[in-house]
């Protein structure tokens, strides 16, 4: 079985969640699976393997989960983008367009340093304003936006054209 298949059947749908119209894709069925976690770790560095990249961004909090392991993979470090009000050393925040209202986003001011490479994960890539404001917080705190890295991507939502500007490649591993 390819792993395109596997992650076909260990993505859960959620229909109407968190509210009506939403597909909800779940990862959570993936964590369950050693083997499969692996397989995606391999399969989302393989791209960087050599890249010299210094960083792996991940975006809270389920960029977290696989951002970590893709860092381990390429020895390299790993940081933590966070809502507001979370980390307790001094930050840098973006404040990002929602569909309806703002948020804010955040990392710790010393966890890049100025000209490192570096890769930013998300489980997900819907509209692609959340990857949008990772790579805004990246370049204000000096580092280089190499790749963004998705498990998964929502084409039908066209995030890969707010990301465009970057001038980075987006790597996805399932397409819906
Ligand atoms: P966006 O900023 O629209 O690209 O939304 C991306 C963020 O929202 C990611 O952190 C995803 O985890 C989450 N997200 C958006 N849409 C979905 C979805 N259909 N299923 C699961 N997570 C989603």
């Amino acid at each position: 079985m390819t792993l395109s298949d596997k992650l076909d059947l260990a993505i859960r749908n959620i229909p109407d969640f968190p509210k009506p119209g939403i597909q909800f894709k779940d990862i959570t069925p993936i964590l369950r699976d050693a083997k499969l976690c692996r397989e995606i770790t391999l399969a989302l560095t393989a791209p960087f393997k050599g890249k010299n990249i210094d960083v792996v961004a991940g975006i809270e909090s389920r960029g977290f989960l696989f951002g970590m392991l893709m860092a381990q993979e390429l020895g390299c470090a790993f940081a933590v983008i966070r809502k507001k009000g979370k980390l307790p050393h001094r930050t840098v925040e973006i404040e990002y367009a929602l569909e309806y209202g703002s948020a804010i986003i955040e990392m710790h001011e010393d966890e890049i340093e100025s000209g490192q490479h570096v890769i930013i994960h998300d489980d997900l890539l819907a509209t692609g304003g959340t990857a949008a404001a990772a790579a805004e917080l990246i370049k204000k705190v000096g580092g280089r936006v190499e790749a963004f890295s998705f498990l998964i991507e929502l084409d039908f939502l066209e995030g890969a054209n707010k990301l465009s500007p970057f001038g980075a490649p987006i790597a996805s591993l399932k397409h819906y």
